[in-house]
Parts: C-alpha cells; sequence; structure tokens
C-alpha cells in the first residue's frame, strides 16, 4: 500500500470575475497552478449580496467541463440551449462546455449567505469539440454517508470505496473520470480512501485543518488552500479538528494546454478559431 502524502500546497487568493463576484481561486490563478486534469477551482462565499448579486451574466466556454456545487444559496443558470435551471444547496451542475455553450450564472442569497465551489476540468482535445450539454443534480442526489470512522461523506461525481463497499455519485461520465466529495469529520477522526494509484489528487479544506498522509508523518493543510498528493493507492486524512474539505481525483490527460480566459484549447490557433467562432455568432 502507497499512501499518499502531501506534495505542494497551492494557497488560495482573493480575486474578483464575472460581473464582479468575489471569489477565492487556488487552481487555475495562473497556468502554473494547475493539476491535470483540473484547470481551476473557485470558492465562493459571502454574506454580503453586494459581494456577488451582479453574478456572471452571459459569457462563452469552449474545451472543458465544470462542476458547480453550492452549499448555501443558490445559482439560477440559463444557456443558449433553452436550458433553465435553479442550482440549490447541496445540489450540484454539471456541464460540458465541449465546443461551446454561452451562458449565464447568477448567485442568490438564501438568508443573506452564498457559498459555493466551480471546478474546471479539461477535456482531451479529441473531445473538445463534442456538443454542449448540462445535467443539474438535485440535493436529494447525493445523500450523506456516514463514515464507519466518524464523519460524512457526499459523493458528488464518480466512485469511492469506503468499508469495502462501493458507492457510485450521481455524476457519472466525465471525461477524466473525475472523482469529486465532500468530506466533513468531527476532531479525533480519521478518513480513508482507496484510490487510482496514478491519477492527480488534491484536497481543499474550506473549513478546520486537514492532517494528511501516515498517521505518524502526517502533514497538516489550513483551510482554503489546495493540498496536491503525491501518487499512491491509498488516501488517509485525519482530523485533530473538525474538518470539511473538498476531495478532487482524476486521471491526467497529458496534453500542452493553452488558455484564453473561458476556452481552453491544446493550440494558439485553437483558440484564435476559438476567439473568431465567437464573435462571428458560430462558437456554438
Ligand atoms: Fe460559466
Amino acid at each position: 500500500m502507497n499512501i499518499r502524502t502531501l506534495q505542494h500546497i497551492i494557497p488560495s487568493i482573493a480575486t474578483a470575475d464575472g460581473g464582479g463576484v468575489k471569489l477565492r481561486r487556488s487552481l487555475g490563478q495562473n497556468q502554473a497552478h494547475r493539476v491535470d486534469p483540473f484547470l481551476m477551482l473557485d470558492e465562493f462565499s459571502s454574506a454580503n449580496a453586494d459581494d456577488y448579486i451582479a453574478g456572471f451574466p452571459e459569457h462563452p466556454h469552449r474545451g472543458f467541463e465544470t462542476i458547480t456545487y453550492m452549499l448555501d444559496g443558490h445559482m439560477l443558470h440559463q444557456d443558449h440551449l433553452g436550458n433553465r435551471g435553479d442550482l440549490k444547496s447541496g445540489g450540484a451542475q454539471w456541464m460540458t462546455a465541449g465546443r461551446g455553450i454561452i451562458h449565464s450564472e447568477m448567485p442568490q442569497q438564501e438568508s443573506g449567505r452564498m457559498r459555493g465551489f466551480q471546478l474546471w476540468v479539461n477535456l482531451p482535445a479529441k473531445e473538445k469539440m463534442k456538443p454542449a450539454r448540462y445535467q443539474d443534480i438535485q440535493p436529494e442526489a447525493m445523500p450523506w454517508l456516514t463514515l464507519a470512522d466518524g464523519g460524512s461523506v457526499k459523493i458528488i461525481a464518480g466512485n469511492a470505496e469506503f468499508a469495502g463497499q462501493l458507492h457510485a455519485g450521481p455524476i457519472q461520465g466525465i471525461s477524466a473520470d473525475a472523482l469529486f466529495l465532500d468530506v466533513r469529520l468531527p476532531a479525533g477522526s480519521h478518513f480513508e480512501l482507496p484510490l487510482t494509484s496514478d491519477y492527480n489528487a488534491f484536497v481543499y479544506p474550506y473549513e478546520g485543518q486537514a492532517l494528511i498522509g501516515p498517521q505518524l508523518a502526517a502533514q497538516p493543510l489550513a483551510s482554503q488552500q489546495a493540498g496536491v498528493l503525491s501518487l499512491g493507492d491509498q488516501l488517509e486524512i485525519w482530523a485533530d479538528q473538525p474538518v470539511a474539505f473538498l476531495l478532487l481525483a482524476g486521471r491526467p490527460i497529458g496534453e500542452a494546454i493553452v488558455q484564453h480566459g473561458p476556452f481552453v484549447m491544446n493550440t494558439q490557433a485553437e483558440i484564435q478559431q476559438a476567439i473568431a467562432d465567437y464573435k462571428a455568432g458560430r462558437l456554438v
């Protein structure tokens, strides 16, 4: 058994995007801060509607997939395909931009608070131009599972094995086979999970601190930081205080990445094509 260790840390930075939504960006803050196949992770969290109410008005994407996961508040979205959805607290949305999507994402407050995450997952070259699609996942489709060693886990995407039993999340079929978990542990508990040994993975605590690695050599990872893990077939996390974290793992794509804002392709020529297509009204 090869237990994964904390390899390096990507602290999040405060920034703003869309119509001026204040957020914290770990992966994706620059080109060096990615974890193939993951391009970007944003955390938006505010009790002040002025921080987010302008939302993300109509904008395009090409070449990757997104998962948006809401903890509090909700998000209205609509796109050029005619999809309209209301992403609720505890729910998620999976979008494949593929060759192109034009959409808006407008956060709504609920009792003043709005909190959630958006993850960007790359597509391999051969799938970047596939048709766009959207899927909303209601909170009821993502039940909290109780863990034997204390704590609970919500599987948002992929499959995970706990105490020898395999559980399937509601989002299946992300091209990079992404696993996306929300894990909450009480102080003194322990989390373990088998992982595909050559998949890249990172942990993002959003409350409290996680201790990562073999028990006697576990390394602390504070909240609002992405902790990138070494390769290995087993993940071990210890809680010396209550902690809530996201866990992401996925199959690396290993291709060149050229990004221009909302377009993520393999070459500069493909980026120029995406910009030209968008200007000419033929992105989608
Ligand atoms: Fe978007």
